[in-house]
C-alpha cells in the first residue's frame, strides 16, 4: 500500500543526502573525500549535512526539520475539516421551516463520529494522496515537491 510514494520519497531523501553531504570520519574527526577515509582507510564513513548534523543514516523528519522544509505535517484538525467540507459538498443542506441547514453542522451535532474521519485518512493513505513518516501525516505531492526543491537548491550550490 502506498509504497511507490514511499521509494520514491525515499529515493529523493537519498538523493538530497549525496546532493548535500560531506563524508565525514567518526574516528579521525575529519572529511573523508574519496568515500574512504584517507586516514584508517575506513568506509564506514558518517555524512555531515550541514543545519542538520552528522550521522551514518537520516530520517525524512530530521531532513524535513533541519533545512526548515516547506511542507507541514497535516493534522487531524485538518482532515476534519476537509471531512466536513467535503459532507457539504456532496449532501445539500436540510431545510427546517424555511431555514437551510448544512449537512456539515447536522453530522457534528447528530453524529461527530471520529471513526468516519479515520476511514477518510485510511483513504487517502491507500490511494497515495498522503504518506506517514514518524507518526505523521503529509500531503504525498507537497512533500516530493519540498524535496525536489531542496535537491534543486543543493544543485544550484554546487554548480
Ligand atoms: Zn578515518
Amino acid at each position: 500500500m502506498a509504497t511507490i510514494y514511499e521509494d520514491e520519497i525515499n529515493e529523493l531523501k537519498n538523493e538530497l543526502i549525496i546532493a548535500k553531504g560531506r563524508k565525514y570520519c567518526y574516528s579521525c574527526c575529519k572529511y573523508a573525500f574519496e568515500g574512504v577515509c584517507l586516514g584508517c582507510g575506513s568506509d564506514d564513513l558518517m555524512t555531515e549535512l550541514a543545519g542538520v548534523g552528522r550521522d551514518w543514516h537520516f530520517s525524512i523528519s530530521d531532513l524535513i526539520d533541519g533545512y526548515d522544509m516547506d511542507v507541514s505535517e497535516v493534522t487531524f484538525d485538518e482532515f476534519r475539516e476537509e471531512f466536513l467540507l467535503s459532507l457539504d459538498e456532496s449532501y445539500p443542506p436540510t431545510e427546517f421551516m424555511g431555514l437551510f441547514i448544512d449537512a456539515s453542522y447536522m453530522w457534528e451535532e447528530h453524529i461527530n463520529d471520529d471513526s468516519e474521519i479515520h476511514a477518510m485518512i485510511d483513504g487517502y493513505y491507500t490511494d497515495g494522496t498522503i504518506v506517514e513518516i514518524n507518526s505523521k501525516w503529509y500531503r504525498t505531492d507537497d512533500l516530493i515537491t519540498a524535496l525536489k526543491n531542496e535537491i534543486a537548491s543543493a544543485e544550484l550550490q554546487t554548480a
